[in-house]
């Protein structure tokens, strides 16, 4: 599809994997150059014209040096997709430790925070760039169970919001999706943590989200990613401090 960005550098974190691979593959075929960054890489990585980034986002000064090497590389960053994340999904709220919540805290709002400010430097110069960040819709209802990941995509919705506000005078936009049940990887390893105690398969506990969706089955990681482009590109110009749901009609606000 041609967003409009051929030609424009893109950084996705996350993207060895579900979402933010989907992301990565949707601008690569609309011409984007796309840096890639992630914890590690799949072995038998796959075709894909990407620069691959090894990075924790949640180290702030190497975020900041990546960031810095792609601007020396390509003169720019016109787009930061945001869609590293995890979970830490517990029995109940007392399970959680200090290292649960800091993990996901960390990476899920912090992390995001430092690739956001990185970018978002280097955006303001040129007085034009998008951010597209990765919210949940448990950002927005809260969710028994994962109280740190909920709270931490909830903090996404506001950081979106705050940021678009301080950068809109600047010519950049920031906006965010919150995804609803989605068949990646994230899902099938909530699926070998809880399924076995429902009785169920992995797969039939994915399977089972799919009965909550109105649409009555899970999304794909392309079904965000088009949504992802779309903010990411200048058809959505006028649109900043968004945060749109993409969950198959789970929630209608
Ligand atoms: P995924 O687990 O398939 O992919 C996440 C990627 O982020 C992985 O490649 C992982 O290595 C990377 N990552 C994790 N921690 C990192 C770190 N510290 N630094 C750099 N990379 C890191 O998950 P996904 O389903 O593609 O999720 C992508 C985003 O979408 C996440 O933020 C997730 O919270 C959000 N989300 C997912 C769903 C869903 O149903 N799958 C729903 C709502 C929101």
């Amino acid at each position: 599809m041609d967003w409009g960005l051929a030609g424009r550098t893109a950084v996705v974190t996350g993207a060895a994997a579900g979402i933010g691979h989907g992301v990565a593959t949707e601008l690569v075929q609309a011409g984007a150059r796309v840096f890639g960054v992630d914890l590690s890489w799949p072995d038998e990585t796959d075709e894909l014209e990407m620069d691959r980034l090894t990075i924790d986002v949640s180290a702030r000064e190497a975020v900041h040096k990546a960031v810095a090497r792609v601007v020396a590389e390509t003169g720019e960053v016109a787009v930061l997709v945001n869609c590293a994340g995890i979970t830490r999904a517990r029995d109940d709220m007392f399970e959680y430790d200090d290292v649960d919540w800091r993990a996901v805290l960390d990476i899920n709002a912090t992390g995001l925070f430092y690739c956001l400010q990185a970018a978002a430097e280097h955006m303001v110069k040129r007085g034009d760039g998008a951010i597209v960040n990765i919210s949940s819709i448990a950002g927005r209802n809260g969710r028994g169970l994962s109280i740190p990941y909920a709270a931490a995509k909830a903090a996404v919705i506001n950081i979106t919001r705050s940021t678009a506000l301080e950068l809109a005078p600047k010519g950049v936009r920031v906006n965010a999706v919150a995804p609803g049940a989605i068949d990646t990887e994230f899902n099938r390893r909530l699926g070998a943590q809880f399924g076995p105690r429902q009785g169920l398969s992995v797969d039939e506990y994915v399977e089972k989200l799919a009965e909550r969706v109105p649409m009555g089955r899970l999304g794909t990681p392309q079904d965000v990613a088009r949504v992802i482009c779309f903010l990411a590109s200048p058809f959505s110009g006028y649109v900043t401090g968004q945060t749109i749901n993409v969950d198959g009609g789970i929630l209608m606000d």
